[in-house]
C-alpha cells in the first residue's frame, strides 16, 4: 500500500491551497526566483486576467522592496482597501445594505490580529518577507499594497494633499510652511493617479500623530498613527501610483518640528463629561458651508463636518450642515453622504 501525502491543506481566505504551494508560500520550496512565480501556477485557471496577475505580481513586488527599507505593508485592492477582508464580520447581505436607517451601530471587535487570522487592514502590516507573501497568497486580487504609517523605525506620516474639487492643497501647505516657518526637506513625494501627491515625512518615537483630513487646511490629510499610504506601484480603479522624479532613492527626511506641532492632537477638553456647545463653534462651521461657492459646496461641507466631528459635535451639527448644505444647492443625499465620509474619516460611525 503506498502512502498518500497526507499533508493537510491549508485555507487562505477559505481558499483551498495546495500543499506545493504552502512550500513556496513558506519559502520551503524550489528555487529563490520564486518572489512571485507562484501566483502564475497557483490560479492559472482561476479565470484572472493576466493584466490582474500581473498587477498582483508586481504589487508584491514593490510591497517586498518596500519592505526592505524598513517599512511595514498590506496588499491593497482596487479600491485602495486592505485586500483581505476581516475574519470577524458577516458577510455583506441585503440587511447591511443601509446603515442609515440601522439602529445602534455595532461594537466593533477588539480584536487587532491577536486571533492569528490575516484580514485586521493596518494591523496585519508586516516587513517580514515570508508573512508577506502569505497574505498576497492570501489575496490574489491585490493590485497595489498600503504602507502603515507611525510604525517603527521611520514612523512614517504621510501627507497627503488633494488636488480633488479645486483645492490647491500644494499652494495650501506653502502658505502654512510661511506662516509657521518651515521647509518640506527632500523626501520621498509619491504622485497619485488624481495629481495629489504623498509627501513622506517620519515622525519621533515620543509623539503618536493621529490621521486628520483637512484639519490642516481643506485639501490636506494626514496619515499617520493606525493609517496608511497607498505604496508606490499600486496599481488602483483610478491609475497607477509612482514616484516623483528623483526621489525614490531618498529616505523619507524628519518632520521640521513647526509643522510636527500642528500635526499634534489638539488638547483634550478639561471636562470631557459636559457636552462642548454647539454654540459658537458650531456657527462658525455652518457658516463656512452657506459661504461656499459652487464648486466648492463639497469639499467645504466635508471640512466643516471633519472639525465637528474632532470637536465632538458631529452629531449635534448634522442637521443644521445638512441644512446649510441644501442651502448652497447641494442635494440632501449628497450632503448625507459627505457628512458620512467625514464622520469615517475621523473615525467616528456615521
Ligand atoms: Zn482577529
Amino acid at each position: 500500500m503506498t502512502t498518500p501525502d497526507i499533508r493537510p491543506l491549508k485555507h487562505h481566505k477559505g481558499r483551498t491551497v495546495p500543499a506545493a504551494i504552502q512550500d513556496e508560500i513558506a519559502g520551503r520550496g524550489v528555487s529563490q526566483r520564486i518572489p512571485l512565480s507562484f501566483f502564475e501556477r497557483a490560479y492559472e485557471h482561476g479565470g484572472m486576467a493576466t493584466t490582474d496577475r500581473q498587477a498582483t505580481t508586481l504589487a508584491l513586488a514593490h510591497a517586498l522592496s518596500a519592505a526592505e527599507r524598513g517599512l511595514s505593508v498590506i496588499p491593497l485592492s482596487r479600491t485602495k482597501l486592505p485586500a483581505l477582508r476581516s475574519p470577524h464580520r458577516p458577510a455583506p447581505g441585503p440587511a447591511h445594505a443601509d446603515s442609515r436607517h440601522s439602529g445602534p451601530e455595532p461594537v466593533p471587535p477588539p480584536c487587532h490580529g491577536e486571533c492569528g487570522r490575516p484580514g485586521h487592514g493596518v494591523y496585519d502590516a508586516t516587513t517580514d518577507p515570508a508573512r508577506i507573501r502569505e497574505l498576497f497568497a492570501a489575496a490574489p486580487w491585490a493590485t497595489g499594497y498600503g504602507i502603515a504609517c507611525g510604525l517603527p523605525p521611520h514612523r512614517l506620516i504621510g501627507v497627503d494633499l488633494d488636488v480633488k474639487s479645486g483645492t490647491d492643497a500644494t499652494g495650501s501647505l506653502r502658505e502654512l510652511a510661511l506662516r509657521h516657518l518651515f521647509t518640506i526637506p527632500p523626501t520621498v513625494v509619491v504622485l497619485t493617479p488624481s495629481g495629489g501627491r504623498h509627501v513622506w515625512l517620519t515622525g519621533p518615537p515620543d509623539a503618536v500623530i493621529p490621521n486628520s483630513a483637512g484639519r490642516l487646511a481643506p485639501g490636506i490629510d494626514i496619515r499617520g498613527a493606525g493609517g496608511y499610504l497607498v505604496g508606490p506601484g499600486s496599481r488602483t480603479d483610478h491609475g497607477v501610483y509612482a514616484t516623483a522624479p528623483g526621489t525614490a532613492h531618498l529616505v523619507p527626511a524628519p518632520c521640521p518640528p513647526s509643522l510636527l506641532r500642528l500635526l499634534l492632537p489638539p488638547p483634550r477638553a478639561p471636562h470631557p463629561a459636559t457636552h462642548p456647545s454647539v454654540g459658537d463653534r458650531g456657527q462658525g462651521l455652518v457658516q463656512f458651508v452657506l459661504a461656499a461657492h459652487e464648486g466648492q459646496r463639497n469639499t467645504r461641507l466635508f471640512w466643516a463636518a471633519c472639525r465637528a466631528y474632532e470637536n465632538g459635535i458631529g452629531r449635534a451639527l448634522r442637521a443644521p450642515l445638512i441644512d446649510a448644505a441644501v442651502h448652497t444647492g447641494l442635494t440632501e443625499r449628497e450632503a448625507r453622504a459627505t457628512i458620512a465620509s467625514a464622520a469615517r474619516m475621523t473615525g467616528h460611525h456615521p
